[in-house]
């Protein structure tokens, strides 16, 4: 589904992103984690296009983003992605958030797409807040219906960045339950985090990154249990 070769990123004379291979299959659950600045929030906004690296390839679903030939708004569409601050439409209803952009950009009927983003909340366990405006959630309801927005264009792939590290310990749970039962039902996805437990559980393959680089990945049994860099390992260390 990802293709990604040889990517660079810089700002300036900084280089972010220094040589990243990236290839994701479909169905695969990839954690990528690392220390703060080493470059995970740049490398997905590369994947969706939203920066565009200096220098390498990137195919997602057999399109070259930064093609001349390819449309990227399609593109974006067969990708689905929650940030950590759930960025909802807050002039509009929980079920306008969701049903937006099927209306609008593909042209789905008004009361077809309610009835999906009512199966998508339902997903996410929010359906009794259909109508509700985001200032009267919570932060893991707002994620929460983020989610099911990002699902509701049918995306190939959702990439997560620290989907709940602006959350409150108590709501992080049922934001994570939301993931884990889409890595059951075969989504494929990358998500960034900072939630090691949850990376160990629902990963099958984590990335570490650091400066720039993928310094070592495997199976969480393999970078959790037997870490082989030193640099994993200090990591490692620190957040465990
Ligand atoms: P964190 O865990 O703190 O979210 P990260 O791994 O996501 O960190 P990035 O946000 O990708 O890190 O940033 C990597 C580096 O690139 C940082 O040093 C950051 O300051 C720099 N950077 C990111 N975006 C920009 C930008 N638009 N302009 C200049 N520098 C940037
Ligand atoms: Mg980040």
């Amino acid at each position: 589904v990802v293709d990604a070769r040889d990517l660079h990123r810089s700002f300036g004379s900084t280089e972010v992103i220094k040589g990243i291979d990236l290839q994701v299959r479909k169905g695969e659950v990839v954690c990528i984690i690392g220390p703060s600045g080493a470059g995970k929030s740049t490398l997905l906004r590369c994947l969706n296009g939203l920066e565009t690296p200096t220098s390498g390839t990137i195919v997602v679903n057999g399109h070259h983003l930064g093609g001349r030939k390819t449309n990227i708004d399609k593109v974006r569409e067969q990708i689905g992605m929650v940030f950590q601050h759930f960025n909802l439409f807050p002039n509009m209803s929980v079920c306008d958030n969701i049903t937006l952009a099927p209306t609008l950009v593909a042209k789905i009927p008004k009361d077809k797409a309610r009835a999906n983003a009512l199966r998508l909340l339902e997903l996410v366990n929010m359906q009794e807040k259909v109508d509700a405006m985001p200032a009267s959630l919570s932060g893991g309801q707002k994620q929460r219906v983020a989610i099911a927005r990002a699902l509701a264009m049918d995306p190939d792939i959702m990439l997560f960045d620290e989907a709940t590290s602006a959350l409150d310990p108590e709501m992080v749970g049922d934001v994570l339950a939301v993931i884990r039962r889409l890595a059951q039902q075969g989504m494929t996805m990358i998500l960034v985090t900072h939630e090691m437990a949850f990376a160990r559980e629902v990963a099958t393959r984590v990335i570490f990154t650091d400066g720039g680089v993928i310094d070592e990945q495997g199976t969480p049994e393999q970078v959790f249990e037997h870490p082989q860099s030193e640099r994993l390992q200090s990591f490692l260390s620190k957040v465990l």
